[in-house]
């Protein structure tokens, strides 16, 4: 039964400009966290002012803030975690994601009154861990990704006032998300910190034991791709699990750009509120199957796969290549924009090379997007027609005319 209020949208925020792109393009929530505390270590600029500036900035623009403590917590991480509790409890975000029961407990006892919500590390996989959970004073279960919707269905029935959440889009594993070694094994690096190496996406060889030579698996030119999940796509399905009443909707991707962000938030922002337009039946899948054609044209991908969710394809593997490279890039992003006797003046800064020349196309919240004129470019600074721009050392600004007001952080793309 569907829930007469649209369910939550969370995006991922590696960084502040993400965070932000997320909340212009649509996001109901952010989520976000320390690198020493939460998972994408390599990719999380966040400092402990960021932080806060992340919280402030989202219940600002009306939006809730939620913080990620969800690695597996050794002592040495303990040490240090009362201290950022306090400094939360300060801050004030609007949940904390948890897998690790050492993390509860601190949690608990620095900031007793903080929402809890169980993160999708801790694989909780049925009813009776959702009460148990649930009595340990979680407020939200984040399911484990392995779950048909039947099985979500039947545990939100159940759940009582827990909140269930659900991932419908970005990166899967090969492993039980993220329960994984090999790159521990191979590089050093662990999952369960955060700092997965991503092996599973790596070419592989056959190495006879008590032999020096190996055999290469190959399929393509590149190599063999033996673990290469492909990402999760569920726009297609939004109306069936909207209908299982679960209460928020998850992307994945703290390591993506604010391309991919501004598009992804933008088409899940679309879709759900399409779902709750009044729309036949009919121009709802109508709109769903274009705004899938659009996420894996416009954006690279490994093939999509509605996953565990729907089982019944059970085509989750990429065996043939690494990525769908897009025919589109990200060449920029909106700073600003000016009312002119004519339309408006955007002013935009280049991530890549835009050409006068090129198709350029772009993207504002609720990825309502329209195509751009690149031939009235111009040098912010100079005001100098230009025939090419740069994204290097820092982006060049220009300036681009526009019949539309398009809003800060709308974002740019080229044909290539
Ligand atoms: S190696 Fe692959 S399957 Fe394992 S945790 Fe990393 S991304 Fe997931």
């Amino acid at each position: 039964m569907m829930n007469k209020t649209k369910p939550e949208l969370l995006a991922p925020a590696g960084n502040l400009d993400k965070l932000k792109t997320a909340i212009a393009h649509g996001a109901d929530a952010v989520y976000f966290g320390l690198p020493d505390f939460s998972l994408r270590l390599r990719v999380n600029d966040f400092s402990l002012s960021d932080i806060k500036k992340g919280i402030e900035f989202a219940h600002a623009a009306g939006k809730k803030a939620y913080v990620t403590l969800n690695i597996f917590a050794r002592d040495k991480h303990l040490k240090k975690l009362r201290a950022h509790v306090l400094k939360l409890k300060e801050y004030g975000p609007d949940a904390i994601f948890i897998s690790d029961p050492g993390i509860v407990a601190v949690v608990k006892e620095v900031w007793p009154t903080a929402k809890l919500s169980l993160s999708t590390q801790a694989n909780c996989t049925n009813l009776e861990a959702v009460r148990f959970w649930g009595k340990q004073g979680f407020k939200r279960i984040i399911l484990s990704r392995e779950l048909s919707l039947k099985e979500i269905t039947d545990i939100k029935k159940n759940a009582g006032k827990t909140e269930i959440e659900v991932f419908v889009h970005g990166a899967l594993c090969a492993a039980y998300s993220g329960r994984c070694f090999l790159s521990d094994y191979f590089v050093g690096r662990s999952a369960n910190l955060g700092d997965c190496s991503q092996p599973c996406r790596w070419e592989y060889e056959i190495k006879p034991k008590g032999h020096d030579k190996s055999l290469v698996i190959g399929e393509d030119m590149h190599g063999s791709y033996l673990m290469n999940s492909k990402d999760l796509c569920l726009i297609e399905r939004l109306p069936e699990i909207i209908g299982s009443g679960i209460d928020a909707l998850k992307i994945e991707g703290r390591a993506k750009s604010v391309y991919y962000l501004a598009n992804v938030v933008g088409v899940y922002r679309r879709a759900i509120d399409l779902i709750y337009s009044g729309k036949s039946k009919k121009a709802v899948a109508s709109e769903l199957a274009f705004l899938r054609a659009e996420l894996f044209e416009k954006l690279n991908n490994r093939g999509y796969t509605e996953g565990f969710m729907f089982p019944e394809g059970k085509d989750l593997q990429n065996y043939s290549g690494n990525n769908m490279l897009s025919p589109w890039e990200f060449c920029g992003q909106v700073i600003s924009s000016t009312k002119t006797a004519s339309g408006f003046e955007l002013k935009v800064k280049a991530h890549n090379t835009i050409m006068s020349s090129s198709e350029i196309e772009i993207i504002g919240p609720s990825y309502q997007k329209a195509s751009i004129d690149g031939k009235s470019m111009r040098d912010a600074k100079t005001k100098e027609p230009l025939i090419e721009a740069h994204g290097g050392g820092g982006g060049q600004v220009i300036l681009i005319d526009s019949p539309i007001d398009w809003p800060t952080l709308s974002v740019l793309r080229r044909r290539l």
